[in-house]
């Protein structure tokens, strides 16, 4: 399976009041993440090359990026879903609420841009 994006309906919700919307999010294959991992491990490396030029300050840059680097790698590759649009409104003011989360792991928790309330997003 590789990457697909799949439109899921959801529900925000403030005290008693709620919208409805859609958000959608790729998720990522076992194939894809592998592809993610192994094109993080190459950034990682090409960042790790360019510190190496750096006089002086590559005895730590240079250790110090291939020490993060798995970290990264690990962080990337457990990620299987990206949340690339959301349409919903706020329940409270009705605003377009904006979802700042990289991934879809409901309830999502969001404040709102205009009146500044912590919003909970659940699935539908
Ligand atoms: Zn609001």
């Amino acid at each position: 399976m590789t990457t697909e994006v799949i439109t899921h309906h959801i529900v925000a919700r403030y005290s008693e009041e709620s919208t409805k919307g859609t958000i959608e999010a790729l998720h990522f294959g076992e194939k894809a993440k592998l592809q993610r991992s192994l094109k993080t491990s190459l950034v990682c490396l090409g960042v790790a090359g360019v510190c190496l030029c750096i006089p002086g300050a590559h005895f730590v840059l240079v250790p110090l990026t291939l020490l993060v680097s798995p970290l990264i790698i690990y962080k990337v590759h457990s990620q299987d879903t990206k949340i690339i649009k959301a349409d919903i409104a706020c329940p409270k003011c009705h605003k377009p609420l904006e979802v700042l989360s990289s991934q879809e792991r409901y309830p999502l928790f969001e404040n709102c841009g205009e009146c500044h309330r912590e919003i909970r997003i659940d699935k539908a």
